[in-house]
């Protein structure tokens, strides 16, 4: 097999500068993952590829190497038979490309395990992972709540048990890779002895193959079927997290191990209340009397109502904590708190009689306002962060 120019497999000119090169390999990862293609056997090989491309072109060195002296000039750089994903030093960037696929750019998986991104090399394939979305009110988020999803998926066909064979008499060693799944390809060049590795063609780097397919599934070993899956989510989750059920994904082709269910995190919005971090803010309209003379009210909570005291000559904009009445925290003990912000009601019909009453006041020097209202709302900008 001959080797590709690594600029032509990202997409690149040669004086490529060093984001361009990430962004191309990026693009090339996302494209090609095998977990978005998990019926191109052909996708891996692609992604394979560019990693091996984008190791090489984003290491300075390695790069004046492969521009002077081409791929002959970088023998020794991977290990035996080509490039092997051990020698990928870059899997830091490959998790980030993960992170981008699977929503981790928000917060990431909540407990905070890493999918892993080596996959099997040879033997059957994984099944795809499947995602779905759950919503959720903010009372659930804030106890913690046990969700059922059903969702439609590929399951082991239980006619062949998976090996998509009319009987085991039919399943038989791959004649191409005699069961090893991959072929090795030996070339010779001035500098010496190349072997190539790939997977094989024949059996899909199983290593074995059907004669006769099961007529369940027509050779898949799987079939399409309904399940129901259970999620506990806890207290605390906002948007954008996810939850992986391992090994309830789709059945592998042909015995091959389940991928997961992602479930992602989607934060139903609630008429009452504004979710600001862990802390929930609450708008309350009172009366000119009640803020004048002050009064005790009843204020809506996520877990029920409390009374809260309006003191008197309380000003519109004033912000009331109650603590620990948020969202519980996630990550670590405590609830965040609920602010309450009071506006004052100015009514705007008013009968005669009550027209009279403000006429009344309208000229009592008490009433008026001070010529700077500033230090009464100054306050505002610390506790919203506006
Ligand atoms: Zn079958
Ligand atoms: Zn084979």
């Amino acid at each position: 097999m001959v080797k590709r120019d690594y600029y032509e497999v990202l997409g690149l000119q040669r004086n490529a500068s060093e984001g361009e090169i990430k962004k191309a390999y990026r693009q090339m990862a996302m494209k090609y993952h095998p977990d978005r293609n998990p019926d191109n056997k052909g996708a891996e090989e692609k992604v394979k590829e560019a990693a091996e491309a984008y190791e090489v072109l984003s290491d300075s060195q390695k790069r004046v190497t492969y521009d002077q002296f081409g791929h002959d000039g970088l023998r020794g750089t991977f290990s035996q038979g080509g490039f092997q994903w051990s020698d990928f030093t870059h899997f830091g960037d490959f998790e980030d490309i993960l992170g981008d696929l699977f929503g981790g750019s928000f917060f990431g998986d909540i407990f905070g395990g890493r999918r892993t991104s080596a996959r099997r090399r040879r033997g059957p394939q994984r099944g795809a992972d499947l995602q779905v979305r759950l919503k959720l009110t903010l009372e659930e988020i804030t106890r913690g709540v046990e969700k059922k999803i059903k969702l439609t998926q590929l399951q082991t066909c239980s006619a062949c048990h998976g090996t998509g064979a009319k009987s085991s008499d039919h399943v038989k060693t791959c004649p191409a890779c005699h069961g090893s799944g991959e072929l090795r390809q030996v070339s010779r060049s001035l500098l010496g002895q190349f072997v190539n590795v790939s997977t094989c063609r024949t059996c899909g780097g199983e290593g074995q193959v059907v004669d006769q397919p099961c007529p369940t599934c027509s050779g898949q070993g799987r079939v399409r079927g309904t399940t129901t899956i259970t999620v506990k989510v806890p207290a605390g989750v906002a948007s954008g997290n996810y939850i992986p059920i391992r090994g309830q994904g789709n059945a592998g082709p042909r015995g091959g191990p389940a991928g997961d269910v992602i479930v992602f995190i989607e934060e139903k919005e609630h008429p009452d209340f504004e979710r600001h971090g862990d802390d929930i803010i609450f708008h309350k309209a009172i009366s000119i009397p009640q803020a004048i003379l002050g009064d005790d009210v009843e204020i809506p909570t996520l877990t029920g109502k409390v009374r809260m005291h309006i003191p008197p000559g309380t000003q519109s904009g004033k912000v009331f904590r109650l603590k620990g009445k948020g969202i519980p925290h996630l990550h670590g003990y405590g609830h965040g708190d609920q602010l309450v912000k009071i506006y004052v009601w100015i009514p705007t019909k008013l009968s005669s009689q009550e027209k009279k009453l403000f006429q009344d006041m309208a000229d009592r020097e008490g009433l008026h306002p001070p010529k700077s209202a500033r230090g009464l709302f100054g306050k505002m900008k610390e506790v919203f962060g506006v």
